[in-house]
């Protein structure tokens, strides 16, 4: 795993959770590019390449993980790849993407390096351990496509790659792991995603990172800032940090990098993958409704309302991103009564069953008594805006003006090249 603090001098081994404990998963079933280049290594033994080209299930029963097919009965096991030039990979089924989101499915797919299977709390845990340039190489397209162009690609690696390095959220160390492999960290759908434009921005880029007061920045990202980026501290608690502040995301002319003027709303299809039908981020519409509010109140903070009365901002960020909201609603004596949501997460959470995109609206009452919102942008808003990086490189910036706009004082630096 990744020391906290430590600057690496030469390429380390990262730990992603590829099925976590929470998923509650029993059961998988992988198979191999080429089942000779692989071993089976349980704790106390080492089982000799087995002879099974097709799909190995593992299952749960009384505390062991069990694979039927090659008679392994264990608490623990390391599918290891034999040999390193080949780049055997491992497949494997059921993996969950989009955790606790509306879009939430298992995919199936292919990783380098070691697959780790262990039982944390009676659930099964999934681990694939790899250096960490191989990682990076299936992450900048795994976020975005790799039609984007290089710069842009190169300098969402570096990006990825600092984030990464300094490691300052930890959200999953209690698991043994430096991160999940989802959007809760950095979305990791495997090799798949490996493109010849994804390997080459990882070389050309290789051991790069930003750096500020000779610390890895800790450089977070979101989809769109919809036209102003938001600072660190008004979405997450902690003091401010100088190269996570507000910057205005235009162009020499006023026009913002992350418009439908600079990146077309029809064309972020082939660069973001995985939009909605319409496809607008930076500005976009939604109607929460009475009920829904209602609803999202008892479920998410154990308030009963009979009606909403109105939503107030009480606190926005630089970026129009709401940080306090208050609600206004009628109990069942018809009481006014109220609540505030403290944080951008939150707020996007108890205003729309599937995730709202941003905590930066304004509202309107209409005569239904619902709520309009006028948003915009995607995501919390702090540092890179992909969508507007996207645009800065369609409109011929490199990757090095990329991240001096959006991390204005960090600087690059190679801290090892493999
Ligand atoms: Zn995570
Ligand atoms: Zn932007």
């Amino acid at each position: 795993m990744l020391t906290p603090e430590l600057i690496p001098k030469k390429e380390p081994m990262i730990r992603v959770g590829l099925i976590l404990p929470e998923d509650n998963i029993k059961s998988i079933q992988f198979s191999f590019s080429d089942f000779q280049c692989f071993e089976i290594v349980p704790e106390d033994r080492h089982l000799p390449s087995f002879k099974n080209t097709a799909s190995l299930n593992v299952n749960i029963v009384e505390g062991k993980l069990v694979i039927p097919e090659i008679d392994f009965c264990d608490a623990s096991l390391k599918i290891i790849p034999s040999t390193s030039t080949e780049y055997p990979f491992i497949t494997v089924d059921g993996i969950p993407a989009g955790r606790g989101f509306h879009w939430e499915k298992k995919i199936s797919a292919s990783y380098w390096g070691i697959l780790e299977l262990t039982i944390f709390d009676g659930q099964m845990m999934a681990v694939n351990e790899l250096p960490l340039e191989q990682y990076l190489k299936c992450v900048s397209t795994s976020e975005m496509s790799a039609k984007c162009p290089p710069e842009f690609l190169k300098a969402q690696t570096i990006v990825a790659r600092s984030w990464l390095l300094a490691n300052i959220e930890q959200k999953h160390r209690n698991l043994g792991v430096d991160i999940c492999n989802d959007d809760c960290c950095q979305r990791y759908q495997g090799m798949a995603h490996c493109t010849d434009a994804s390997i080459k921005s990882a070389d050309v880029t290789s051991g790069q990172v930003i750096m500020f007061d000779e610390k890895i920045c800790d450089a977070r990202y979101s989809k769109s800032c919809g036209g102003i980026t938001e600072n660190f501290d008004n979405v997450w608690e902690g003091k401010s940090i100088p190269y996570l502040v507000s910057v205005v995301d235009n162009d020499a002319k006023g026009t913002a990098f992350c418009s439908p003027e600079i990146v077309l709303e029809g064309s972020l299809k082939n660069y973001i993958g995985n939009v909605d039908e319409k496809g607008q981020y930076f500005r976009w519409e939604f109607e929460a409704t009475q009920g829904e509010l209602i609803q999202s109140l008892k479920n998410k903070q154990n308030v009963t309302a009979t009606e909403i009365v109105q939503l107030i901002p009480e606190i926005i960020g630089y970026s129009g991103r709401i940080i306090v909201l208050r609600i206004e609603y009628k109990d069942f004596q018809n009481n006014l009564q109220s609540i505030e949501i403290h944080s951008e997460y939150e707020i996007r959470d108890i205003i729309s069953p599937s995730f709202l995109f941003s905590s930066a609206f304004t509202i309107q009452k209409n005569e239904k008594g619902n709520f309009i919102l006028h948003g915009k942008g995607w995501g919390h808003g702090v540092g890179l805006c992909q969508i507007g990086a996207l645009g800065m490189a369609i409109s011929g910036k490199s990757s090095e003006e990329i991240l001096d706009h959006y991390y204005s004082v960090s600087k690059l630096q190679r801290i090892y090249s493999s």
